[in-house]
């Protein structure tokens, strides 16, 4: 007989998922019920008060994709670019490169805007791709690179699209809940994100965002949607339709339970406190690793608070190390992705994963694998340096 399955309790450091609180997990476990009963939608409209909280927005187009973040992504281009479009993709990892694939897909035509993996965007080749190029519909860019730990200038790219009269799309899949991000402040037109990373939910669901100008542009479309489970148009009588809900399809009732619980946690902490949260244990696990002499990929100014991607020391076998950090303290931190493959770790500080215990866990778990794998580390200093700044 096949038994059932009892997943290990591991410590999830990796770029998502994140370690998902109790109080979420205990959510999801309450009882199913109909997703049309009206206590589930009651439930909705809160849900969305508080996206709209999260992503500091108006838009009465906020809604959960009822599918992971890549679906998210899907269902803001497949919206918003028709056959013959001009879209300025920026690349600067792998996630701009789902973008180009995206928009070609639906017939866009991509122009590349392309920076160096482990760099932001960079705004003034932002500028230069809409001064060569006429009648560009939108720009679309990720604001934080999961695959490198970036953070791009989000606000100064989407005065750019502004200017230039161009709708902007933007993936902030990392970035919601761990870093500053504005919708409306910065004029975002679309917006995807992700529930496992700094919300920390279980994976599966994508929370979205359109503007007004967005919302008009979809439904001045020449040509049908060609995703029928993404149609914005359509998917808005459930999650917009107020009492007179209609089908759609059926929701994933118990997912967004999970999720009602984590922005409900979100709110109790306070959007700008998390935030912070995620900055105040990066500088901890950053005087703690550069300590013990690991180097950071990013500079400084755009480093990215919840994913810190590292340098793996001369002659260490890093995949080795992620499986003994694995075994022996049930411990997963990320590998490099691309042409950082064998070169960094990615070590995710995201939602509750994001807190003291962790940071002081991780850098004495892998220091102490790294000095038994007579790797060149300094060791005896990492934790000292990491309490020096809880101490300060
Ligand atoms: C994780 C991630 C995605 C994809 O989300 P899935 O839920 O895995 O589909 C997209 N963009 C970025 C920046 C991410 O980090």
């Amino acid at each position: 007989m096949t038994q059932s399955f009892h997943p290990p309790v591991r410590t999830l450091m990796g770029p998502g998922p994140s370690d998902v609180s109790p109080r979420v997990l205990a959510a999801m476990a309450r009882p199913t019920i109909g997703h049309l009963d009206p206590e589930f939608i009651r439930m909705m409209d809160e849900l969305k008060q508080m996206l709209q909280y999260a992503f500091k927005t108006e838009n009465a187009l906020t809604m959960p994709v009822s599918a992971p973040g890549s679906a998210g992504m899907e269902a803001c281009f497949v919206n918003l670019v028709e056959p013959g479009d001009k879209v300025i993709v920026c690349q600067n990892g792998v996630f701009g490169g789902r973008m180009k694939e995206n928009v070609e897909r639906f017939g866009g035509i991509a122009i590349m805007v392309e920076d160096d993996w482990g760099k932001p965007v960079d705004p003034i080749k932002v500028e230069a791709a809409f001064a060569a190029n006429s009648d560009v519909k939108v720009l679309a860019f990720v604001h934080a690179e999961t695959s490198t730990g970036v953070m791009s200038d989000a606000k100064a790219l989407c005065e750019i699209a502004r200017k230039h009269n161009a709708l902007t799309i933007v993936d902030t899949v990392t970035s919601l809940g761990g870093s500053e991000l504005d919708v409306d402040g910065w004029g975002i037109d679309a917006v995807y994100s992700g529930t496992q990373k700094c919300l920390s939910c279980p994976p599966g669901i994508s929370p979205i965002s359109f503007s007004e100008r967005a919302v008009a542009t979809v439904a001045a479309r020449k040509s049908k949607t060609p995703s029928w489970f993404l149609d914005k148009k359509l998917v808005m009588g459930y999650w917009g339709g107020g009492a007179k809900r209609a089908y759609h399809h059926t929701a994933p009732v118990n997912s967004l339970y999970a999720f009602h619980e984590a922005l409900v946690m979100l709110e109790e902490e306070g959007l700008e406190n998390s935030w912070a949260r995620h900055s105040h244990h990066h500088n901890a696990l950053r005087a703690g690793l550069e300590a013990m002499g690991i180097n950071f990929l990013v500079d400084e100014e755009y480093r990215l608070p919840q994913l810190n991607s590292v340098f793996v020391p001369a002659g260490v076998d890093e995949a080795e190390v992620r499986s003994r950090l694995l075994q022996d303290y049930n411990l997963e931190i990320g590998a490099g992705l691309g042409a950082l493959a064998g070169k960094v770790w990615r070590i995710g500080l995201m939602g509750a994963a994001c807190n003291k215990r962790n940071v002081l866990f991780c850098l004495s778990a892998l220091e102490s694998t790294l000095a038994q794998m007579d790797a060149p580390i300094s060791v005896g200093k990492a934790l000292p340096a990491a309490q020096s700044v809880y101490n300060d």
